[in-house]
């Protein structure tokens, strides 16, 4: 695959995912973009190594004798029946939604942790589908914006993920293409626009709902408010 990404995560982000310490939300994120960027997984697999030289050399710890038989006890005892068939069903469902040009991490969201199969509208130009994470900080959702539709013009309250998965989108800054990574903080307004040539699809984490910043502002009802889960 051609690397054309031009936005990317940065160190501090990747040494955190390496290191297993990045929030959920964020990590789903990074692993979407990972697919698109060999840059960005070159960095990693450095990182990786870094990491495992570094536990080489660390002081070995003493663990029980019967350490191993005591996880895999664990393991055994687990009921895992009602998971699979829950995984199951949900990929039944959401087979629509899969796409080939997705990373493996998406699909996977979408098999297991899509809320409804059916795209939500949240205005003329734009639709939502929620996943459940098991995380309350982040909503994560992708979002469809048609070609040439315009979003509102916003604001942040808290911190927002982008990583474009499918067509491209722009603001008054730059053009957005496919495995982009995006990071917007409060204070920072713009009004994405889908191109011309194509539905634009991301997948998103926002920590707290956007601010309308035009006086129609009422219209967005449906944006203002977040559901992390
Ligand atoms: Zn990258």
């Amino acid at each position: 695959m051609i690397n054309n990404t031009h936005h990317h995560p940065d160190e501090n982000m990747l040494i955190e995912f390496s290191a297993g310490t990045l929030e959920t939300a964020a990590s789903i994120c990074v692993s979407a973009h990972l697919h698109f960027c060999s840059r960005c997984r070159e960095k990693l697999l450095r990182l990786d190594q870094v990491g495992s030289q570094i536990m080489s050399q660390a002081n070995p710890i003493e663990v029980a004798d019967n350490a191993f038989d005591q996880v895999m006890e664990k393991i055994d005892s687990t009921d895992l029946s009602s998971t699979v068939e829950k995984s199951t069903a949900a990929a039944t469902t959401a087979k629509n939604t899969i796409d080939e040009g997705f990373p493996f991490s998406v699909n996977k969201l979408i098999n297991t942790s899509l809320i409804s199969k059916n795209w939500k509208r949240l205005s003329s130009s734009v639709d939502v589908a929620r996943f459940k994470t098991g995380q309350d900080n982040y909503e994560v959702a992708l979002h469809k914006i048609c070609a040439g539709g315009k979003t509102p013009k916003h604001d942040h309250r808290g911190t927002e993920y982008t990583v474009v998965l499918k067509g491209s989108f722009s603001d008054e800054n730059a053009v957005y293409r496919e495995g982009d990574f995006l990071i917007r903080e409060p204070g920072d307004v713009h009004q994405p626009m889908g191109s011309q040539n194509g539905e634009c699809i991301c997948l998103s984490a926002l920590s707290a709902p956007i601010v309308p910043t035009s006086p129609l502002g009422f219209l967005m009802k449906p944006w203002l408010r977040i559901n992390p889960m």
